[in-house]
């Protein structure tokens, strides 16, 4: 069965630049025929969004700020999709943060703050945005966030941010509770390790990725496509029966124990 999305409207929040995971989901729902609508946060990445956007065939996106930090913006941000797309058919939620000095080391160093950030924006965040968007899903909406290896087991240096993933894991089960009856799905996938910005700032993130090509079933990583390729299949009726799942996109590498 071909994907075709063309009469359907998905929002991708966290495209920083081509390397996004974010932007790999985009452009996998722009090859199914998908209208977009991307949310960016901070002004320096607006003409990022807005340089890769044109690149699309589709010139009807729609581009808006929201930092998720800000119940007021994310309100705002999809009082304004409504407003201008009416219905949306569902959500890639690709956000994450903590403190640099927090990602490396002992997770034992973490501070009160630095703890609280990161579960702000990179777990409350889907829940803030879920309970904005509401009103404006269809029934058959489906939103997916980005998770991690890390908050299922101890991954050296993902300290804080493994723990947020922890609290992002659940809630992707309450949401996906709460919204059932409504006809929403809420999915998360657990994506390997990637070279992105966010990546960039994990202690250890070249070792990490060698461990993958000398583990992993697959013997290499995956790739942004890879990930965006799997978001296009949870975003359409191909998963109608799935939710409250955490999905592996990982070359295998979470099966494997003691080798
Ligand atoms: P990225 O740096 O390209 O994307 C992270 C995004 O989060 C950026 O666009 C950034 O602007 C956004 N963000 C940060 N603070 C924000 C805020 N307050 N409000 C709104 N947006 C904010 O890196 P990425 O690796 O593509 O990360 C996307 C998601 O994928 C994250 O949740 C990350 O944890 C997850 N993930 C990444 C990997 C990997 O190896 N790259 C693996 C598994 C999961």
């Amino acid at each position: 069965m071909k994907i075709d999305l063309s009469d359907r409207t998905y929002v991708v929040m966290g495209v920083a630049n081509k390397r996004s995971i974010a932007w790999g989901i985009a452009e996998s729902l722009a090859s199914a025929g998908a209208r977009l609508v991307f949310t960016y946060a901070g002004e320096r990445f607006e003409k990022n969004v807005r340089d890769l956007a044109e690149t699309l065939e589709r010139k009807d996106f729609i581009i808006l700020p929201c930092d998720v930090t800000s119940d007021e913006e994310i309100d705002t941000a999809f009082k304004q999709i409504g407003d201008q797309v009416g219905k949306i058919h569902g959500i890639a939620h690709c956000i994450a943060f903590a403190n640099r000095d927090e990602i490396m080391g002992e997770y034992l160093n973490t501070t009160r703050d630095g703890f609280l950030l990161a579960q702000n924006i990179s777990a409350y965040s889907l829940t803030a945005v879920v309970k904005a968007a509401r009103p404006i899903m269809t029934e058959g909406a489906s939103v997916v966030t980005l998770t991690y290896l890390g908050g299922e087991r101890v991954v050296k240096n993902y300290n804080v941010m493994g723990v947020a993933k922890a609290s992002l894991d659940a809630s992707v089960k309450y949401l996906a509770n709460d919204l059932g009856k409504e006809g929403i799905r809420v999915n998360a996938i657990s994506a390997g390790p990637i070279r992105t910005l966010a990546a960039k700032g994990i202690g250890g993130f070249n070792e990490v990725l060698k461990e993958m090509e000398e583990t992993a079933p697959l013997k290499r990583t995956v790739t942004q496509e890879e990930v965006g390729n799997t978001t296009l299949f949870l975003m359409s009726d191909l998963s109608s029966g799935i939710t409250g799942e955490l999905l592996h996109v990982d070359g295998g590498y979470n099966t494997i124990g003691l080798m």
